[in-house]
This record gives C-alpha cells, structure tokens and sequence, in this order.
C-alpha cells in the first residue's frame, strides 16, 4: 500500500476528488489516502489556512493529490496553492496539454507539455510601491533555479520518450533576465544531444502554439510566461475542465487540477470531474501504478468520446458523481 495525502479543498473540490478517489479505489490501485484540510474551513480550529501537520503529511508521504482551493481576494490569507509550492520547493509545474476525442476544440491530436519554473520570477512577491503613483515589481531570475528547470525539462523529455524542448523567453529584451535563462537553456540542452533543442521568443511562440501547435512538444519557460502559455496550451485542448498539473520537487510531488474551485458550483454535483481524473492518471504514472493509470485514461476518454455521460461543459446533463459512475463501468 502506497500512502498518498490528499487533501479535498474546496468549493467544487471535495466532490470532483471524491469523483476520482473512487475512480482510482475501482481501478485497483494500491493506495491507502490520508485525508487532509487546508483552506478557510480549518482557519478557525488551526488559526492558519494551511496547518503544520499538512505539510508535514505530505513530507511524511511525498506525494499528495488535491483539489482546488479558494483564495480570498484583495484581502485575508495568500495564497494556499502558492504556499505550498514554496513551503515545499516545488520547483516544476508540469502541465500537459492533450487533445481528447469529443471534447470541443479547435484541434485534434495535440500532445504537449509545458515545463514552468514554479519558484521565481516575477512571481517571488518582491513588489512595493515607490509612491502614490508608481509601483515596481522585480523579476528575479537565478542561474540555479533556471539550470534545475531546464535539466528537469530535458529529463523529462528523455524519460517520456519526447524528442524536442522548446525554450520560451523574451530575451531580446530582456537582456540580463531573460538572457540568463536563454544562456542556461543552451548550455544544458548540450548535454542532451538526443533531443532536439530550439528557443522562442514568447509572443512569437503564442501565434505559433495557436497557429501550428502540432510542431511543438516540450515547452520550457520562466514563471510567468509559464502561466500565461500554459493557460493557452489547455485552450487548445478543450479547457480548464479537462487540464491537469503536477507541482514537483526533488523527492516530493503534489497533484492538483490547473482549475480553481469555481465556488458557484459548490455541492451542486454539476462540475466537469475529467481535470481531477487526469490530475489522479498522473499520480499514478508518478508512483508506477501504470496499468491503473492507462486504464483509468483509456475509460474517461471513452466516456468523453461517447458523449452520454459528460457534464454540461462537454456538451451533456450528467451530474459529477454520474460521470465518475460511467467512467467506473468502463473500467
Ligand atoms: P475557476 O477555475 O475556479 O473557475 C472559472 C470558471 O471555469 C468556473 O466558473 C466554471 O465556469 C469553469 N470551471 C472551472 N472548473 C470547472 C470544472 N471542473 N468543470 C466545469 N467548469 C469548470 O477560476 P476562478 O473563478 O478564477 O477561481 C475561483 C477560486 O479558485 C479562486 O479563489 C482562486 O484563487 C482559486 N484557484 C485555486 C487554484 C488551485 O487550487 N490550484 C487554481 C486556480 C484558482
């Protein structure tokens, strides 16, 4: 039995993890959960969103699967989902972007992933206002955090059998930042001679993605051109409701939808399970429960393609928990 936090959230969370805890009991992969909470719902018992004893959960089991999280806007805590990226160092958002027969896109037969740096950038909150008029942000980009993402790029890319990394920047002019992460991207990719290595400038790299996406097959990126295109790879496959992510770091990997908790939804067993589902595939794919993996991937896929069973996003009237039966039948 393999240990696995997992932790519901939120909003819609609780119902689509619920969905897919029971997609991966019926698939029979060996996996003992140990629930958590984190969110608004504990901030009253622990006095903090994201109490100690999560974190060292997911230190104690290495690998954590979980729903979305709401983050209160303008004022109340930070964010939950970016805390725990930090607290744990998880350095790598990987974000595969995969097209699936009867889900509505604008392309068939695309098969990308998008490696984002998960650290720093103009992420690292280093922000303040020079003056009632004025506001400056820092984008802090390293040599090491760079190497770590790059390497972890092309090892991917080797291990999943992919034969080329894409390095996206705007170092033309950003000379000094994006310059750095170009220079390391060229220099690692020399170790890797068995796959092929290129580099895009970003904006030229969104026309392409929307104009000939099939030519591109691992992206590299700083944070928030990360974001930014990572967002635009899952439209090309259908959406938000069918995208997953796993956020890593050196021997610990926390999987979570790329969607957030859609509160208007909550408890109304309405919302599209398949990104929680997916999220789970690369779970197991992560702990060599393959069988379970491809078999959980080939029966939501055919649920999807079918088109009777799928919830209002994918065209049909089914509720969450009756989507996650169909997939279940077909297991
Ligand atoms: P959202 O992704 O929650 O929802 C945007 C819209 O997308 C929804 O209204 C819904 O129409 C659609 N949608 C999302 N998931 C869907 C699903 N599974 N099936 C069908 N439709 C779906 O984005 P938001 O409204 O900007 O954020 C809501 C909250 O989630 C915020 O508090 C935000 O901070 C948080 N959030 C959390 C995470 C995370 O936990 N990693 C990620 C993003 C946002």
């Amino acid at each position: 039995m393999r240990r696995v936090t997992l932790i519901p959230g939120d909003g819609i969370g609780p119902e689509i993890v619920e969905a897919c805890r029971r997609i991966i009991e019926a698939a029979g992969a060996k996996i003992e959960w140990e629930v958590q909470r984190a969110g608004a719902e504990v901030m009253e018992e622990y006095g903090t969103p994201l109490p100690t004893h999560v974190l060292d959960s997911i230190r104690a089991n290495k690998v954590a699967m979980k729903g979305p999280i709401t983050t209160p806007v303008g004022s109340g805590f930070r964010s939950i989902n970016v805390a725990l990226r930090k607290e744990l160092d998880l350095y790598a958002n990987l974000r595969p972007a995969r097209s699936m027969e009867g889900v509505r896109s604008p392309y068939k037969d695309i098969d990308l992933v998008v490696v984002r740096e998960n650290t720093e950038d103009l992420y690292a909150g280093i922000e303040r206002q020079v003056d009632e008029d004025t506001a400056e942000s820092v984008k802090l980009i390293t040599r090491g955090a760079s190497e770590r993402i790059c390497r972890f790029a092309f090892e991917y890319a080797r291990r999943e059998g992919r034969r080329k990394v894409t390095a996206v920047h705007k170092a033309n002019i950003l000379k000094f930042t994006d310059g750095l992460f170009l220079e390391v991207a060229r220099k690692v990719a020399q170790e890797y001679p068995d796959i092929e290595f290129e580099d895009r400038i970003v904006d030229n790299m969104a026309m392409q993605l929307v104009q000939k996406p099939h030519i591109y097959d691992v992206l590299v990126l700083p944070n928030l051109y990360g974001d930014i295109i990572s967002d635009l790879c899952a439209g090309l496959v259908g959406g938000l409701g069918v995208a997953p992510s796993a956020n890593i770091g050196e021997d610990i990997q926390v999987f979570e939808p790329v969607h957030g908790s859609a509160p208007k939804y909550t408890g109304m067993n309405k919302v599209n399970p398949t990104a929680q589902i997916l999220t789970g595939v690369l779970m197991l794919h992560h702990i060599g429960e393959e069988e379970a993996a491809r078999r959980i991937y080939q029966a939501t896929a055919a649920v999807i393609a079918e088109g009777k069973t799928v919830t209002y996003d994918l065209g049909g009237e089914a509720g969450t928990s009756e989507m996650a039966d169909a997939v279940i039948a077909r297991l």
